[in-house]
């Protein structure tokens, strides 16, 4: 058994060494954080702006701006650069990995779902605990779930035992066990919680359109179209939403394996691992409703239209026509797997 990836990282003591590196990192944080810069930090995760310096867990990654108020984004040894500090992250890598700007998605759809994609302007995004996959969000199989708590007890337990420079631990044993039970507690409530304010959109990533996801996805194929974007449409056609993160689903075996704290919205069963699944999530605490529209710029997000291998010829005129009335610019083409065969 073991838990893809950790939770949560120990504080760790940031190490300076000259007086001026030690002035920067200890620099007050502002907080000001403008799209921009968030947009930046979110681009540029993995590397500092500055040196390239490619991060590793734990490390700490700077945010702020330059004397010349440009948003920065960058590591210890390039921090004497921020004449403001905004924040300072412990740095985790993404809990998923993120698709070739250029890489094609595919969304398959009825018709009706079609007209409401356009006639809304925007993206619906379902929340996850009204997916038909229950297991959506799901860190485990609750027959392991002794082990899961075990492991992050300990983890606990450690972290309450080693505390950042500058503090010490004066729990007794059976302190730190309460303390670490509580914890799990938290997080487990914490868990149920996650799925009713986890909004996702689905895509399905391939270079060719597929069969079987046409049946998969439409209710009545003679009615059903998809359509197609790629990653940087979708995350341009979503106004580069620093809080809408893009990425692969990573298929797991739960029966040898968990989901971590913050992984579970992109790890599914291996049963589902045809679907090849890109997503883009949001938190929202304060929406009740079993999905939400987010502003898209359609003509951007849509980049070809494929109508059903079953639908008749009409249907491409009605899609044509409907996709004039909403002012969408794009091009229908008719399934590739209808075309002609020689034998
Ligand atoms: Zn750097």
């Amino acid at each position: 058994m073991r838990v893809t990836r950790m939770a949560f990282t120990p504080l760790r003591s940031v190490k300076a060494t000259g007086a001026l590196r030690v002035r920067h990192i200890m620099q007050k944080m502002t907080h000001r954080l403008t799209t921009e810069l968030r947009r930046l930090a979110f681009e540029h995760h993995d590397y500092c702006v500055s040196c390239n310096y490619r991060f590793k867990e734990a490390d700490t990654s700077h945010l702020g701006y330059s004397e010349d108020d440009e948003p920065l984004y960058v590591c210890d040894d390039c921090s004497n650069q921020l004449r403001e500090t905004a924040i300072r992250h412990y740095f985790m890598p993404r809990p998923y990995e993120v698709p070739d700007p250029s890489s094609k998605l595919w969304r398959y759809m009825d018709f009706t779902k079609y007209v409401a994609l356009l006639s809304s302007g925007g993206l619906y995004f379902a929340r996850a605990d009204c997916f038909d996959d229950t297991s959506e969000g799901a860190k485990g199989l609750r027959r392991n779930k002794a082990h899961w708590n075990e492991h992050y007890l300990q983890f606990f337990r450690s972290a309450i035992e080693n505390p950042p420079e500058g503090h010490e631990c004066k729990l007794s044993k059976s302190e730190i066990d309460e303390q670490a039970q509580r914890l799990l507690l938290e997080m487990e409530a914490g868990g149920e919680s996650h799925r009713k304010r986890t909004f996702v959109s689905c895509w399905h990533e391939s270079e060719h359109e597929s069969e079987a996801m046409w049946r998969l996805y439409s209710s009545f194929l003679a009615n059903a179209l998809a359509i197609r974007t790629s990653y940087q449409s979708l995350y341009t056609a979503l106004g580069k939403n620093p809080s809408i993160n893009i990425g692969r689903v990573k298929y797991i075996d739960l029966k040898r394996s968990y989901a971590g704290v913050n992984d579970a919205f992109w790890r599914k069963r291996k049963s589902f691992e045809h679907e090849r699944e890109v997503r883009a999530i949001l938190s929202d605490f304060k929406c009740p409703e079993a999905g939400k529209i987010i502003p898209c710029d359609l003509n951007v997000l849509i980049e070809e239209v494929f109508v059903s291998p079953l639908a008749p010829n009409w249907f491409v005129a009605l899609v044509n026509d409907i996709n004039d009335k909403y002012s969408i610019q794009v091009q229908v083409s008719p399934s590739e797997l209808v075309e002609e065969p020689f034998f």
